[in-house]
This record gives C-alpha cells, structure tokens and sequence, in this order.
C-alpha cells in the first residue's frame, strides 16, 4: 500500500439486530433458509458501508456470514460431528460445548469463498479476510480421532490453505489467520504453531497476517487478564519465531494492554497491525488517545510497515460504540499521518 498508515479493523462488527441478536457471541440466526442467505449479504454490506463511512482504508466482511469465528469455519468440514458435543476448557480459560472431531477431516467445498465474491463486486478498496489458524481450531474441539494437537493442527493447516488459494483466487489482497492461541501455548507455537501456520499459507502471492490478541471483551477474557500481572510479556515467548516467519503482516493487542510497546523491536521488519481501539470497553477513544499509542508504536515499528487497527473483533459490542470506535481509529491515524507528513 502506498497510503501511509492504512487503518483496518481485527475482523468482526456487530451484526444487525434483525440477523441475530446484538452483544452476544454465538448468538443463533434470526432467519432461515432464503431469507438467512439473502440477510447475511445486506448484513455484509452493510457492514462495508459503516467501515467506508468511518473512512476505513482496508475493509472487511465484518464476519457477518458467521455466528463465530471460528466454528463457523469448522461446521463446513467432513470429519467433525455438530451433535455430539464435548465442554472443552477454551484456551485454559473458559468451558465451552464444542463439536468431536470423529474421523479425517478434510473440505468439501469452499467454505467463505462465495461471500469474499460478493465484498469484492462492491468495492475497490483493499480487502482483507480473517480464517481461524490452525492451533485455534484445535484448541475450540474435542478431538476423539486424531489424538494429538500436532497432527491435527496439520490436517486443518492444509484445510486452511486450500480455502486460502481459492479466497486469493476471489480478489482478497490480505489473508489474516485469528491465532489469539498462540498468546497461551508457547511451547508449541515455537515447536509446530507457526510451522503449521507457514503450511497455510504456501504458495499464496496476496498478504497474509497473524492476528494474536488477548480476545474479545467477554467475562472470562477480562478476568484472566487480571491474573497477567502488571505487565503482559506474552509476545515476547513468540516473537522471535514471527520474525523469521514468511508471515507479511502482525495484528496485535497494544491499546490500554498492559503489554510493553518495546516487544515491538523484536518483530522489527515486519508489517504490524498495532491495535489501537479497546474492545473490551463502551468508551470510545478520543482521537488523540489513538495518535498517543499509534506514536509509541513508532518507536519499534518503521512508519511504513505501521497499519492502525482495533484490538480485537466488536462483535460483542453495541453497534454506535464500534462506529464510533472506527471513526475513532481513522481520525487518530489522520492525526499522526500529517505529523509524518510534516516531517
Ligand atoms: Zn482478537
């Protein structure tokens, strides 16, 4: 991109009410069949006209098609029964009742390819498009057939690649894999995560980005993070490894977190998504509070590789609080953008 600080957001928006019901995660359809089809698509341009209205430059779906991101991926594979649910423990964090993994799992078919078509008819603008990543996937199942994370993770990396390719092949210019796993299980990012991650993403020529966050504004979210002491550390266990990664781009948790700008240095060279919005609050940022943390960004992070975004997704939040939230982020970026310019 030419565009200096090009804004964006971590992926999802709030859906409308008359889809599902608002501030509430995997919360079901309110409408089926026909009407569902033809709902998701206005949902989803919907969703695109709000971004362009906050002048956002690289836009998304606002994972409108989807009641989670990333079970909605998984509900389309072969190998995974939906009925026969087991309560897992989500990223050692929080219960939640998840589909079996039963037998091989592989896609019969493209699972968000048909809805990357219909963002791209409507716009010329950049369009970025988030997949769950493999260790995610794994850590929101229960595995009753593979019996081992490792290789499971494989399986869905190839999975991801394939629908990588063909979303390439749909005109996405960005393809951003959700890993908010790699921020819990060190060990075995640095052992097989990010290798796993390099398998989805062979052979695409468009960007690719890792968004690792600390998750989305819910109870359990905003209860472990006050077990996290007074300074986050966590990217600092994976960092090393990012950067000599073939991953472009790093989408990552820096607004009112307690996680130490200077970590930033160690992932020097690459492009990095610096969260500048707070999803787990209704306060809107000022302007100036998103310039404040876009310039300690740029300490560690050389101004052309810097692209203003939100912490995480808003899906959970009211809708006029993500607008405002968005138009928050552009005009925080507009600010440091013409002290740039001036320099
Ligand atoms: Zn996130």
């Amino acid at each position: 991109m030419t565009l200096l600080l090009p804004t964006s957001t971590a992926g999802s928006l709030p859906k409308p009410l008359w889809l599902a019901q608002p501030q509430t995660l995997w919360s079901p359809w309110k409408l089926q069949g026909d009407e569902l089809v033809s709902g998701k698509q206005d949902a989803l341009s919907l969703a695109l006209q709000q971004q362009q209205q906050a002048g956002i430059d690289i836009v998304s779906d606002g994972e409108q098609t989807r009641q989670h991101f990333v079970t909605s991926f998984i509900e389309h594979l072969n190998g995974v029964d939906f009925v026969n649910r087991k309560t897992v423990r989500i990223r050692n964090r929080y219960d939640a009742s998840v589909p079996t993994v039963v037998g091989p799992v592989s896609r019969q078919q493209p699972v968000f390819v048909a809805d990357a078509k219909f963002l791209r008819q409507q716009t010329t603008q950049p369009i970025k498009w988030a997949l769950p990543g493999p260790m995610t996937m794994i850590d929101t199942l229960h595995d009753d057939y593979y019996k081992s994370r490792e290789k499971l993770a494989w399986e869905f990396a190839k999975i991801l690649n394939e629908e990588a390719k063909e979303l390439e092949a749909a005109g996405v210019d960005i393809i951003q894999f959700d890993e908010p796993a790699f921020n819990v299980f060190f060990d075995d990012v640095n052992d097989w995560g990010i290798a796993c991650l390099e398998r989805a993403i062979e052979g695409l020529n468009c960007e690719t980005a890792v968004h690792i966050c600390y998750g989305y504004g819910i109870q359990a979210n905003t209860d472990w993070k006050k077990t996290l002491g007074s300074e986050w550390r966590q990217y600092e266990q994976i960092f090393p490894k990012l950067q000599q990664s073939n991953i472009d781009i790093i989408s990552l948790e820096c607004h009112n977190s307690r996680v130490p700008l200077e970590l930033l240095a160690l992932i020097r060279g690459k492009k990095v998504m610096v969260g500048a919005i707070d999803v787990a609050t209704d306060t809107i940022e000022t302007a100036e509070q998103v310039a404040d943390t876009l310039r300690k960004a740029l300490q560690y992070v050389d101004a052309d590789k810097l692209y203003p975004c939100t912490n995480c997704g808003m899906a959970p939040l009211a809708r006029p609080i993500a607008q405002g939230k968005l138009q928050a982020l552009t005009a925080g970026a507009a600010i440091v953008r013409q002290e740039l310019q001036r320099r």
